[in-house]
């Protein structure tokens, strides 16, 4: 082994880099190594040279980019023979679902900026470009119910249009998220925020904002729209707020702090590194497990034993 195959080895298995020069190389040997050309000095330098990359590593990274985002999205039109229930197969469909504005807010920017489809085209071809811009930046993405909704219309529009898109995007579905730890008689996003003492959902008048923005005169286009994204935007605002109360008490779906470079221990939500210990438990299968709370945010999540042990 030569220092540039010590520099792989370190690469490859980076727990070694914390370890001393003495200890790294009975390591070797152990590991079956032929260390003989390589001098403790050597081998001194090539891990002072790790530690410093790692350390560039961790102060580089900058917190994840968290996006909130809401689309509302066009009629599907079908022709019918009459009233009553009926099936309506796929060759009575005559357009397919638009996206007519998208409403995002990166957490951490005050605002809350939206983009419009076009009308003369009866296209989002050109949203979908801009707004994949932003999506495919975001580590994580936020809504109501984007699991089976919002995110699977983005991902479909992006296919319409030959577009990339980030179908692995992680994404935190507040309403999925607090179904699986909250018994509430609604889920909807108007009732959960009232239950939480947050302003309400902007009234709209239903059903006649879509048909203007699909068929209405210039002048009531234009004025459905103007409300459509009101209340787009507000909704955005208003799922971050709830994002933000709710947080707390749910687990997340991705880890803030290792994807700053930092270990396991720190808080998967803010990254942080002043978790306590508040619960340890063990599994059925007789695993210990530690839960820890975040000190800024009170946000909980858990460790394995040795993670925990390791940080001591
Ligand atoms: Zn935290």
């Amino acid at each position: 082994m030569n220092t540039k195959k010590l520099g792989e080895f370190l690469d490859d298995k980076k727990g070694y880099v914390k370890k001393g020069s003495e200890q790294l190389m009975e390591i070797l040997v152990d590991k079956g190594y032929d260390i003989s050309k390589l001098t403790k000095d050597q081998v001194k330098e090539v891990l002072r040279e790790k530690v410093k990359l790692s350390k560039a590593k961790k102060v580089k990274a900058s917190p994840p980019k968290i996006l909130t985002y809401d689309i509302e999205t066009s009629f599907v039109l079908a022709r019918v023979w009459g009233t009553g229930k009926q099936y309506v197969g796929h060759d009575a469909i005559q357009d397919e679902t638009q996206i007519i504005t998208v409403a995002y807010k990166w957490v951490g920017s005050n605002k809350v900026e939206y983009l419009k489809w076009s009308r003369k085209k009866k296209s989002d071809k050109k949203l979908m470009k801009a707004f994949l811009e932003e999506y495919n930046k975001a580590d994580m993405v936020i809504g109501w119910n984007n699991n089976s909704f919002d995110n699977k219309i983005v991902n479909s529009r992006a296919l319409k249009h030959g577009l990339e898109v980030n179908t692995h995007v992680k994404s935190f579905d507040i309403m999925r998220q607090v179904k699986k730890v909250f018994r509430l008689p609604s889920y909807s996003m108007a009732y959960v925020s009232k239950y939480l003492g947050l302003g309400g959902k902007l009234q709209h008048n239903g059903i006649k904002m879509w048909e203007d923005i699909a068929w209405g005169s210039k002048a009531d286009y234009k004025q459905s729209m103007a409300m459509m994204v009101k209340y787009n935007v507000q909704d955005v605002a208003l799922t971050e707020e709830i994002y933000f109360k709710v947080r707390k008490y749910l687990s997340g779906v991705m880890h803030a702090g290792v994807l700053m470079g930092k270990s396991k221990m720190t808080c998967p939500h803010c990254g942080g590194d002043h978790g306590k210990l508040y619960r340890t438990i063990v599994t059925e299968g007789g695993s210990i497990q530690r839960v820890m709370k975040c000190k800024k945010d009170g946000v909980k999540y858990k460790v394995s034993n040795a993670e925990y042990l390791k940080s001591l």
